[in-house]
């Protein structure tokens, strides 16, 4: 059977090919669930999705995929099975680790403490970088899964000692329902919720669920279309919106931008971003420069440069942001948190652990500045 591609597809495979690049992806992606009479395992009804004559489309994210029956859409986690949409990431996580918050990375969250953190398989972007490719470029009929529906992650997150549950490691976009439902019975119990996403989500779900979180780590991988769409098989302005959304409805938000030598290291580039960081209202949350390592399909470029990150760091903080750290790299003082008005170290970090903390309800102990974030 031929396969059909998307126009998203087409337009990805073709910038690829032109740069002499090819990616594995979607190799019998629409043929997985053919022939399917039943939802699979716990699947639930996708919550944003239309019937069109082609099929379900998908509306949980800018693809817009339009699902046949027996197909899935381009994050392998949406089925289209008798004509409705379904998520079969539902109970279903992949991976299930206690994380210090620090790891997410949220500098400004809670610090110190744990987060409960799930995924499933499964992605709506296809990154060359990808550090955890082995569960986000696949299915979750294909991944060992745990068996765990909303209110026991909620009890596990509990009895971990966890002050939150972070949606993490893949993309939670794609097991949006599975998310939802969690995030709703967590608020319940008093329990928080983080959100580490890639940030490519259409407005009406950011809107539905974000009065359930409570703190978002959002990938702001380049401020170029184009390499968004070579690189990730996504765009830019989705993500721009995302943050902008976020911040306008107050939900705690830190930004991580990874720098991948040749990809992403070009310094005029950075400047760019982080001119429209501080002019959009973004100069009190948290940037992470992070450093890249050689993986997935680009393990032929080094890691990134100290030095590179150290620049970017400095034209961040040219910029006007106030809180910029350089991640991925042990033992910096950049991973340490200063008071924008007087300079004082306000909280001492080594690795994932916090050595020293100088800050009283908020506010700097040595001159009473308030630094943004979730202390308590
Ligand atoms: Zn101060």
């Amino acid at each position: 059977m031929a396969k059909r591609l998307t126009r998203r597809e087409f337009i990805r495979d073709s910038l690829l090919a032109a740069g002499g690049l090819y990616l594995t992806r979607f190799t019998s992606l629409r043929a997985t669930a053919a022939g399917n009479q039943k939802p699979w395992k716990w699947s639930r009804e996708a919550m944003f999705y239309t019937l069109t004559p082609r099929g379900a489309r998908c509306e949980i994210c800018p693809n817009e995929c339009t699902i046949r029956p027996g197909e899935s859409g381009d994050c392998r986690n949406r089925e289209n099975t008798n004509g409705k949409l379904y998520s079969i990431a539902y109970g279903n996580p992949c991976s299930v680790h206690v994380d210090p918050i620090e790891k997410k990375p949220l500098y400004h969250f809670l610090p110190g403490s744990q987060s409960f953190s799930i995924a499933t398989a499964g992605c709506n972007f296809a990154c060359m970088n990808c550090q955890n490719w082995e569960i986000s470029q696949t299915s979750p009929r294909k991944t060992r899964n745990i068996e765990l529906f909303p209110e026991q992650v909620v009890e596990q997150c509990l009895s971990s000692g966890s002050q939150s549950i972070a949606y993490t490691y893949s993309e939670p976009t794609s097991f949006y329902e599975y998310m939802f439902d969690t995030a709703v019975i967590a608020h319940r119990r008093g329990v928080r919720n983080v959100l580490v996403s890639n940030g490519y989500i259409n407005d009406r779900p950011l809107r539905t669920l974000a009065p359930y979180l409570d703190a978002a780590n959002i990938d702001l991988k380049s401020f170029s279309n184009d390499i968004y769409l070579k690189l990730s098989a996504g765009t830019l302005q989705p993500v721009l919106n995302t943050l902008k959304t976020l911040n306008e409805i107050g939900v705690w938000l830190e930004i991580t931008n990874l720098v991948i030598p040749s990809w992403t290291d070009d310094m005029d580039m950075i400047r760019r971003m982080c001119g429209w960081l501080v002019e959009n209202g973004f100069s009190e949350n948290p940037l992470h420069f992070s450093r890249f390592f050689p993986l997935y399909k680009l393990t032929q470029l080094p890691q990134t440069p100290v030095s590179t990150l150290i620049r970017a760091r400095d034209i961040a903080l040219k910029a006007g942001l106030k809180h910029v750290y350089i991640g991925n790299v042990p033992s910096m003082d950049a991973s340490n948190t200063t008071c924008p008005n007087c300079g004082k170290v306000v909280l001492e970090r080594r690795g994932f652990s916090i050595y020293s903390i100088n800050l009283k309800n908020g506010k700097c102990a040595y001159c009473g500045s308030m630094v943004k974030g979730v202390w308590e």
